[in-house]
């Protein structure tokens, strides 16, 4: 076009590369224009009951990383609305275990393409007021995750997180403990809240025992129900969730922060029923709280060719669809998904599985939305 030039503009999401997924489309601005201001309503992956829901949840708009990838590779123009002023949370990976995509999917289009890769779940949860940062789980994508948070905190640099809630002991929410390690940060008794079976696990196992032993790491009890306040005015609960509990038992999280902003981050249960069987059923948890990140693995029954699905148990998110289709659209719109497994068709926003979920007024979390009390 003679006169303008051509940018991709995402404005509210982190994504990550040369083509946006999120956009899917090149916008036109004069020569001279500047980029719209940041508005997570005017987003064209959202439906409008997306963003009349994000719109009445006032201030938790999804937030863009600082984006290193995509200035490293291309030279995207991403918005990057200011950091709340007060204590926020922040979705740093999204991804199952394995991620996204898995090692030895190696026809997997998605390695060419940063905008598809996902991180392992994980959330930050940062205080601008001193630029503490603290993680719910250290997963195998820890540096990349660790640095992301130390950006959107803008506290002082150091290297190590403030501390690290840990959900339970399967191999995608723990190992990142290693980079707190001799071999890398070599930290300092960084506060590590497990529940019981998770410190006993950490404490009697190597190599994680000797980052106890030589103090990298500081187990601090947690007790279900009962909350901690890492950082002033906030309260982080551990919530007991039924799931395969090999070596550990396992918790999601309540986060209450200051203005009465609620979170849940959910990212492993077995089933909503057998929530239901310890006295806990999903829709009571979900009128506690004002966004609820909910174990979304697989789409549907059948996702893992060959495989029998009971064997590596997770809510449908059919299921998890079906459960609350009776609530009103306030409480469906508190619904994102996360943790989810790299054949998930709704990893792509454009795939039917994602619409049938924005059909249900929910929607799959985006790596670097945030939560805040205060978003300015
Ligand atoms: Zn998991
Ligand atoms: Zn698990």
């Amino acid at each position: 076009m003679i006169g303008g030039k051509v940018v991709r503009t995402c404005p509210v999401v982190a994504c990550r590369a040369l083509s946006c997924r999120h956009t899917r489309r090149r916008i036109l601005l004069p020569m001279d224009a500047s980029p719209r201001p940041a508005k997570f309503n005017d987003h064209p992956a959202l439906s409008r009951r997306d963003a009349i829901s994000l719109g009445a949840a006032a201030a938790m708009a999804p937030f863009a990383f600082r984006n290193t990838r995509a200035s490293e590779e291309s030279t995207d123009m991403h918005q990057v609305p200011k950091r709340p002023v007060t204590p926020f949370t922040v979705v740093l990976g999204i991804a199952q275990d394995g991620g996204v995509p898995q090692a030895g999917s190696f026809g997997d289009p998605r390695w060419d393409d940063r905008a598809q890769r996902k991180s392992v779940v994980s959330l930050g949860l940062v205080d601008p007021a001193s630029g503490k940062r603290w993680i719910i789980d250290a997963t195998p994508d820890f540096p990349r995750q660790l640095l992301e948070l130390h950006r959107i905190s803008g506290g002082p640099a150091r290297p190590a997180v403030d501390g690290v809630f840990l959900t339970h002991a399967h191999i995608g929410h723990y190992p990142g403990l290693m980079y707190l390690g001799k071999e890398s940060i070599g930290a300092s008794r960084v506060p590590t809240y497990a529940m019981p079976r998770m410190r006993a696990f950490l404490e009697q196992n190597g190599p994680w025992s000797q980052l106890v032993s030589l103090g990298n790491i500081e187990l601090k009890p947690l007790v279900a129900g009962e909350a901690v306040e890492p950082i002033p005015g906030v309260r982080v609960t551990p919530i007991l969730v039924p799931h395969r509990a090999e070596f550990s038992e396992t918790v999601a999280y309540r986060i209450e922060l200051p203005g009465g902003k609620r979170v849940l981050w959910l990212p492993d249960i077995d089933s909503w029923r057998a929530w239901d069987d310890t006295g806990t059923r999903l829709e009571d948890v979900l009128a506690t709280v004002d966004v609820a990140y909910l174990d979304g693995c697989f789409f549907a029954d059948g996702e893992l060719p060959g495989r029998d699905m009971s064997k590596v148990p997770h809510p449908l998110m059919t299921d998890t669809i079906a459960r609350l289709a009776a609530l009103p659209e306030t409480e469906r719109a508190k619904v994102r998904f996360i943790h989810l497994n790299h054949t998930n068709p709704a990893l792509d926003p454009s795939s039917d599985a994602a619409r049938v979920i924005r059909d249900a007024g929910m929607r799959v979390a985006e790596e670097g939305e945030i939560v805040a009390a205060q978003h300015v």
